[in-house]
């Protein structure tokens, strides 16, 4: 097998040496998420480090769902899980596995554990346990139940088992030191009582392993080799290694801890991601102003600009926030090159060009893409009556304003350079319409006595089709809103703007072909305004809504993460 080096994963040099050590390892990794919540970016680090890490060394990623909690967890979740890591383009290895597969396994080691006077049965209540647990300068203490016979501990847990207590009546316990500095490792509860339908196991089973028991147990089972998980498991690693060392399995998979991603503006704990919905905040998992991979996909991010992001970020124990700008920068990089240039107005005021005749209709070829031609080009059409963007024009007299104002020429876009001439208003003063004089001997020259004015976006009455545009900021107006208690008191109230315009009808025409097929590979750069796509949820053939993926780039304050 080949040593790899030279990446920004650290856990590769870990590898290298595992390697180094033994020539036919077989490496195997899992991905092993909790089905209580959709996906999110954070997820996606640890599925690519997990399924990248597989591929370079020739080796096998899993997929198991850490399903010990039937409360929380529901299929659901098991079923968009699976969807996401596809769509992010992976694939794990056989069957789909679930830590409830080995409960019966998982049962046979506690036994061995009791019967090896490693676990009893205890009675304390919850509070009790987290009393007698003691803190970091208090030591703990020992439950009064510590102390069973091994016989009475196999009777107590097989009545556990069957449903003979009451759900926090009882629960099984590693019996390590209640004294030792770490509090992890003060008997940590391996089974508790849970009365509730499993999606999997469905009545079968009343007692639950916890993570601590299931997962070591689980990886060995696998045959996992290297089990990454994220910081703050880094004191579990002392129970994870305990039950392995005394139970009579004989795979020893390690554990190894890498930082988590924290994303500026970003929440990313399904808990309070189910916050947001619950209280109605966002419109579910798949809302746009989150990262799940599910609302990212939606407001248009690729399957590989997340990979991008991922291997950007890379992989080390330091804990940090990245900037929401590198995420944007790894997809305006990839839209930049793909994205078919149209014109949309969002905000539109009508403008009649008073001496052109109501049927001149002016065909005009425009390439799709400034630089690349083989994106090809479309049609567009110029008439009398046009829509510029509202705040394109302005009224007052402003020297510096370099757009449209009365007695002052713009150029359309691909077109003719008009001249503001008269504003047409309703009773209320509300600007309705502008009259404006265009210039027919400019399209696609400069005239030699004028300057060259400004260029912006339009589209003809006649060829435009109604859409709504959807744009977003982010949802939190500080930085950091993980960190807060109360996050809710952060919520950036314009998170989501809705604006209703016109786009270019030909666009409209080809999206409307591919409604219902394949409409998520349609990628447009609205010039002047940003990257959108067709939000695949809401739209109908007759009611297309686009979703602002992402800005243009503006140079004042773009960094560039190349
Ligand atoms: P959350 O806190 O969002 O609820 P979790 O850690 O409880 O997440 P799991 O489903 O248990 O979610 O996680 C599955 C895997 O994804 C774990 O290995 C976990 O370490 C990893 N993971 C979860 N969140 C992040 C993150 N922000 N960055 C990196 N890895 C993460
Ligand atoms: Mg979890």
């Amino acid at each position: 097998m080949n040593i790899k080096n030279n990446s920004n994963n650290f856990l590769h040099n870990i590898i290298n040496k595992d390697l180094k050590k033994n020539k036919n390892l077989l490496l195997r990794t899992r991905f092993p998420p909790e089905p209580n919540g959709y996906l999110h970016i954070g997820h996606a680090k640890s599925i690519c480090l997990n399924f990248e890490i597989a591929k370079l060394y020739n080796g096998y990623c899993n997929l198991r769902f850490d399903d010990t909690n039937p409360v929380k967890e529901n299929a659901q979740y098991i079923k968009s899980i699976q969807r996401d890591i596809k769509w992010l383009g992976y694939k794990w290895d056989g069957n789909i596995h679930y830590s409830s597969e080995h409960f019966l396994i998982l049962y046979k080691y506690a036994k061995e554990l009791i019967k090896k006077n490693l676990a009893y049965v205890d009675e304390l209540t919850k509070e009790e346990i987290k009393e007698y647990r003691g803190t970091l300068k208090k030591p703990g203490k020992n439950s009064p139940y510590r102390n069973r016979s091994i016989s009475e501990n196999l009777k107590l847990f097989k009545k556990m088992k069957k449903g003979f207590f009451r759900e926090g009546e009882a629960c099984l316990r590693a019996k390590i030191n209640m004294q030792s500095s770490y509090i992890i490792m003060r008997d940590p509860v391996l089974y508790r009582i849970i009365f509730k339908e499993h999606h999997q196991t469905k009545k079968k089973w009343c007692i639950y392993p916890t993570y601590d028991f299931a997962h070591c147990l689980s990886d060995a089972i696998e045959k996992i080799t290297h089990s990454f998980c994220t910081l703050e498991f880094q004191d579990n690693k002392k129970i994870y290694n305990w039950i392995l060392k005394n139970t009579s399995i004989s795979h020893y998979p390690k554990q190894y801890e890498f930082s988590r991603l924290n994303l500026e503006f970003s929440i990313l704990s399904k808990r309070k991601i189910s916050i947001l919905i619950d209280k109605k905040i966002i419109n579910g998992w798949n809302d746009p102003r989150i990262q799940t991979i599910s609302g990212l996909r939606r407001r248009g991010y690729t399957a590989s600009s997340i990979r991008t992001f991922c291997k950007k970020i890379g992989v080390t124990k330091q804990n940090n926030l990245i900037e929401f700008s590198m995420l944007e920068y790894c997809i305006r990089n990839e839209l930049n090159k793909k994205s078919v240039r149209t014109m949309a107005v969002l905000d539109p005021i009508k403008i009649f060009l008073y001496n052109i005749d109501d049927n001149y209709v002016k065909k005009l070829i425009v390439p799709n893409h400034p630089n690349d031609p083989s994106l090809g080009t479309h049609e567009i059409f110029f008439t009398n009556t046009i829509y510029i963007e509202r705040k394109d024009f302005k009224e007052k007299y402003d020297k510096k304003y370099k757009r449209l104002k009365i007695g002052h020429e713009i150029r359309l876009r691909y077109s003719y350079i008009i001249k503001a001439e008269k504003i047409k208003k309703d009773k209320n003063g509300n600007i309705i319409s502008l009259v404006c004089f265009c210039d027919l001997n400019t399209l696609g020259k400069k005239p030699s006595n004028k300057k060259n004015p400004s260029v912006i976006h339009w589209i003809s009455l006649k060829h435009s089709f109604p859409a709504e545009f959807r744009i977003y900021n982010s949802l939190f107006n500080i930085k950091n809103p993980e960190q807060e208690e109360n996050f809710l008191s952060f919520l950036n109230p314009d998170s989501l703007i809705i604006k209703k315009g016109f786009i270019e009808i030909n666009i409209a025409q080809k999206i409307k072909n591919k409604i219902g097929n394949n409409i998520a590979n349609l990628f447009f750069q609205f010039e002047r305004i940003g990257y959108f796509c067709i939000d695949q949820i809401d739209s109908k053939k007759n009611h297309l809504i686009f979703n602002q993926t992402v800005r243009l780039k503006d140079s004042s304050n773009i960094k560039n993460y190349s």
